[in-house]
């Protein structure tokens, strides 16, 4: 049997699923006598986006529809993430407002969902803590809503309270056919695999994410011919680590990403196909030679770097040298002129010397990056990294921080700076916030220009007309 279709969440679980949605839409109908509304608010990546927007379209399913505010709605949802402290912290914050919601509205109920909870200590207290928070539900449960809902609306629940927890793991079979409830206008999100099976000391996510696991190309293709039918434009593929992906076809063919992009590629349409994120260890000629033989394929690399120090790396577990990682740089860069690079940096790794920080400036400095995500290491609860020595104050590393953090502004300021009398293609993405619209290029760059509000989700050409720092302004041509 196909190793793909042997993950598949059983089609009769997923009708028993459509079952109780229908089961829902009549109890929530009788008990609102209007249609319930709900509220979703998504932290954390874009992996938790595509998630919400199955989530948002099973609670569609289920009878909900839109609220715009917590304020407004029947049952709100915060799907969490885990991956730093802070946004633990923010979710919790933002749940703890909505108490006195839940206290003086009758009838609302609150939901919390995602990575944040998959953790075991944060599920226990949030049952002995957070008595207000009605329903608990995993990442690995998100197929289950409709059930978990039922049991809280028709109090057929376990805990004897009116909570509803669901928050084991599962062996991480995948649930193909959801609904979805796309919010991003022209740029979708398509998930091509869960999980994750790389292990870095300091990342939480194998632990709340569960294995690595690959859709299968069909599934995939599908879901992307949709996309482009109904208007999208710009589809990114999403995996933790896109480059290791392996599926197998109906027909039992070994699918990696390369040929993955290389089909999706074929697929008729103006669109733009990006993905995120890969993994240097995996970053293959192979991959590169599809991307630059591409018509669709955006020429921008999102290749985290973490560090540039290789004990750190080491320490890490990232599998690739700073020597390594370069040379993959270099390598796609060979491949594509001018490819935008961008990428994530952890300051302030436990034992990161001031010496092993200045290997990270001098690598980023070498790459010259388009933009950069930067993060203070963050000490997760069951990971190796948490158990580490890390004697460096706070301050130092948010000194690191700042430093790198200019570094950066002034890399990114040249990069800007070569593209004036340039003409890029961009997709328009709404408003501007100084000129009447905003686009992103190819490269990830944004753009702003005057043009008229129907333009947002077309394409559209724009020649480069001043660049200051990292903004850029444009006119259409
Ligand atoms: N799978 C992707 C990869 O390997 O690059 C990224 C996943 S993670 C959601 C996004 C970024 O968060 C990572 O690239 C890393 O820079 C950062 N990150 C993850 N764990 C962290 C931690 N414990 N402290 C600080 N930053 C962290
Ligand atoms: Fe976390 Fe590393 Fe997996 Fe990325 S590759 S999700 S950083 S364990």
């Amino acid at each position: 049997m196909p190793q793909e279709a042997a993950g598949r969440i059983p089609e009769e679980m997923l009708q028993r699923q459509r079952e109780f949605a229908a089961l829902l839409c009549e109890v929530l109908a009788g008990r609102f006598g209007r249609e319930p509304r709900a509220f979703v608010r998504t932290f954390g990546c874009q992996g938790n986006e595509a998630d919400s927007e199955r989530i948002c379209g099973i609670l569609e399913s289920c009878g909900f529809v839109p609220a715009q505010s917590p304020e407004d709605a029947d049952f709100i949802l915060y799907n969490t993430c885990a991956v730093r402290e802070h946004a633990e912290d923010r979710a919790l914050g933002n749940i703890g407002r909505l108490k006195q919601l839940r206290q003086t509205r009758r009838g609302v109920r609150i939901g919390l969902c995602g990575c944040m909870v998959q953790q075991p200590h944060v599920a226990a207290r949030l049952r002995e803590s957070y008595p207000f928070i009605d329903l608990v539900f995993g990442t690995h449960a998100v197929h289950l809503l409709p059930e978990l809902l039922y049991r809280l609306y028709d109090r057929q629940n376990d805990g004897g309270d009116g909570r509803v927890f669901e928050v084991a793991q599962s062996p991480g079979a995948i649930a193909e056919g959801l609904p979805v409830r796309r919010g991003g206008g022209a740029k979708a999100w398509l998930p091509v695999m869960y999980g994750c099976d790389n292990f870095c000391s300091y990342c939480v996510v194998p632990l709340v994410r569960g294995r690595e696991r690959s859709r299968q190309p069909e599934r995939i293709l599908e879901e992307a011919r949709e996309i482009i039918a109904s208007g999208g434009k710009e589809i990114t593929l999403l995996g933790q680590n896109v480059n290791s992906y392996h599926a197998q076809s109906e027909s039992g063919e070994a699918w990696d990403f390369p040929r993955l992009l290389r089909a999706l590629d074929a697929l008729p349409g103006d669109y733009w196909l990006r993905f995120m994120t890969s993994h240097p260890k995996d970053c293959s000629p192979a991959l590169l030679e599809a991307m630059a033989a591409g018509k669709h394929i955006a020429r921008h690399l999102h290749l985290p770097l973490q560090s540039g120090n290789d004990r750190v790396l080491r320490e890490m577990n990232r599998g690739y040298t700073a020597a390594q990682y370069l040379a993959v740089a270099e390598k796609a860069r060979e491949f594509m002129p001018g490819l935008s690079m961008t990428s994530d940096v952890i300051v302030g790794f436990p034992g990161e010397t001031e010496a092993e920080f200045d290997d990270t400036l001098r690598l980023v400095e070498q790459v010259g990056y388009t933009s950069l995500f930067t993060f203070i290491f963050s000490p997760r609860e069951g990971t190796r990294a948490a158990r580490m020595d890390d004697p460096t104050p706070h301050a130092e590393k948010a000194r690191r921080f700042q430093a790198l953090t200019a570094l950066q502004e002034g890399i990114a300021a040249r990069r800007s700076a070569e593209l004036e009398g340039q003409t890029l293609r961009l997709l328009c993405e709404g408003k501007g916030k100084r000129l009447a619209l905003a686009g992103r290029s190819e490269g990830n760059k944004v753009v702003e220009f005057n043009g008229s509000e129907s333009l947002t989700g077309q394409f559209v050409e724009v020649r480069i007309t001043r660049a200051q720092n990292w903004l850029l302004d444009g006119e259409i041509l």
